[in-house]
């Protein structure tokens, strides 16, 4: 048998430990799946409190100075298994300093990015330098894997340390967040003087953290094919657009995958009575206890619509706002999970009291929550500007809960909407439309109240939804498959 590929994935987030959004789900679920596709992955995280305290084991096997003379070491850890997954082996690196902090990850109480960023992840880029160099002489990764800006620098770190070339691999989650700092950082991040230049890390005379996974990355990743076309042209491109294009022969989109063990219907240990595809009178249940918990009327014939969601500009949820009347109007139920920005907080928590029982909302984060509402509520709204992959809609899918989606990014990948040919050749999955505007989204929720009203196609939407196969096997199988093109095209 072949020795399996050693890989260290890089990512500021891992779920279970530490999660803010889709990339935690996805640093969590990877290395399982990348095992059955002959890879032996370790994680290196910072050692923000959440992963600190969530870790067992944790002995140092070496440390390292960073560039303005601090000290960190590294700690190799456990991630103990759960009766669902397998363990995972960590490496967290301890720095007090940038990372023993309470709250959000990124920023400060009052949501202001913290002013040492660059600092806080340029420790990650060169922890993952360190690795590669044999830092732990008992496991050297053969291949670097990055996720996100957070570990962008990674890359630069690599190319620009002396020792052999350890190839890399830079996926992008979301091009909207590129960790740009004022040039005046550079200096403490501790790359060459070569590395500021616009094939290197200077963006418009910034420092791109972005641009460093882009520009040095062996191959690049985003998370599903639609995005990865979509992140090439100037309206998505957020000024990356033409760097993208012309490495678009070493980019490629690979559709998520959902971890089966933390979101199935059939045996989620969060919700209220278990259901799947064949059996979903469980689901009827799951609603009724939904709607007493958020305050809706526990009304079964009532539509019920869900938003869980970070609320930012970029999940649309201006045009939620505004569908509102059409959704109560149509006899349907709105109720929203989610927390960010303070206006869309606010007007949402106006729409809840000005309509008490049809609409309600639950501020904060909350994962188990998300569970209860996937299974209880019959449609999930993804009405987003730009969404590189959504794994919401999926398990909106899986959980019988029918997508609401807008045709962009990993929307349009995975979504099929109900018309008459989709409904008659059983593809239908979802309600899809094209323009951000809101009457394109009053009348997707229009179409999902006349769907909802007839029973059978209902069923079948929502019965094709569940059938899907959204497993991480084929992703990781793709992963793997670039990881190959890196190690031949740094050999
Ligand atoms: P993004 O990464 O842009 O936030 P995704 O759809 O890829 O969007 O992933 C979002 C993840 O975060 C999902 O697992 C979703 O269930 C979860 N999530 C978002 N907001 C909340 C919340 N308020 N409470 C619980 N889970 C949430």
């Amino acid at each position: 048998m072949t020795e399996p590929l050693r890989v260290l994935q890089v990512s500021a987030e891992l779920f279970p430990l530490l999660k803010t959004g889709g990339l935690a789900d996805v640093a969590g679920a990877l290395p399982a799946a990348l095992a059955a596709a002959g890879c032996e992955v370790r994680a290196l995280l910072p050692g923000f409190p959440a992963i600190m305290a969530g870790v067992q084991q944790a002995e140092a096997v070496g440390q390292f100075t960073l560039p303005w003379g601090e000290t960190v070491q590294v700690l190799a850890a456990t991630l103990p298994a759960s009766a669902a997954r397998p363990g995972l082996r960590l490496y967290v690196l301890h720095a007090p300093g940038l990372y023993d902090r309470p709250g959000n990850p990124y920023e400060d109480a009052q949501r202001q990015p913290y002013a040492d960023n660059h600092r806080r992840f340029a420790a990650l880029g060169w922890g993952a330098a360190h690795l590669a160099r044999g830092l732990d002489a008992a496991w050297q990764p053969q291949l670097v894997h990055g996720h996100d800006w957070h570990a962008g620098l990674a890359h630069a770190c690599l190319r620009f340390s002396p020792g052999p070339r350890v190839p890399s691999v830079f996926t992008v989650h979301n091009l909207a967040y590129q960790g740009v700092f004022d040039a005046m950082r550079f200096a403490d991040v501790g790359l060459p003087q070569e590395a500021w230049q616009v094939d290197g890390v200077e963006f418009y005379g910034q420092l791109s953290f972005m641009k460093a996974g882009l520009v040095y990355a062996d191959r690049i990743t985003t998370v599903s094919p639609t995005y990865a076309h979509e992140i090439q042209t100037p309206e998505q491109g957020f000024g990356l657009d033409g760097l993208l294009r012309a490495r678009r022969d070493v980019l490629s989109g690979i559709l998520n995958g959902v971890d089966e063990t933390v979101w199935n219907p059939a045996s989620d240990g969060l919700i209220v009575r278990h259901y799947d595809a064949a059996h979903r009178t469980g689901k009827a249940r799951c609603k009724a206890a939904l709607q007493e918990e958020a305050g809706l009327a526990v009304r079964r014939d009532a539509p019920l619509f869900a938003v869980v969601s970070r609320l930012t500009e970029q999940k649309g949820l201006n045009l939620v706002l505004d569908g509102i009347d059409t959704i109560v109007r149509g006899g349907g139920q709105l109720l929203v999970l989610g927390s960010g920005d303070h206006e869309i907080e606010r007007a949402f928590a106006h729409a809840a009291q000005s309509r008490p029982g049809c609409v309600a909302l639950r501020l904060g984060y909350d994962e188990a929550f998300a569970h209860r509402i996937f299974s209880g509520s019959d449609f999930t709204l993804v009405p987003s500007r730009f969404e590189p992959c959504g794994l919401t809609q999926m398990y909106g899918l899986l959980y019988g809960s029918v997508p609401l989606v807008r045709a962009v990014g990993g929307l349009a990948d995975t979504v099929v909407d109900a018309d008459l040919a989709t409904l008659a050749d059983h593809t239908a999955t979802g309600i899809v439309f094209a323009d951000f505007t809101d009457a394109a989204f009053r009348h997707a929720v229009r179409r999902a109240l006349a769907l909802y009203a007839q029973p059978r196609a209902w069923a079948q939407v929502q019965q094709t939804g569940m059938q899907q196969n959204l497993s991480w096997t084929q992703a990781a199988q793709r992963y793997r498959a670039v990881y190959d093109a890196a190690l031949v095209a740094a050999a």
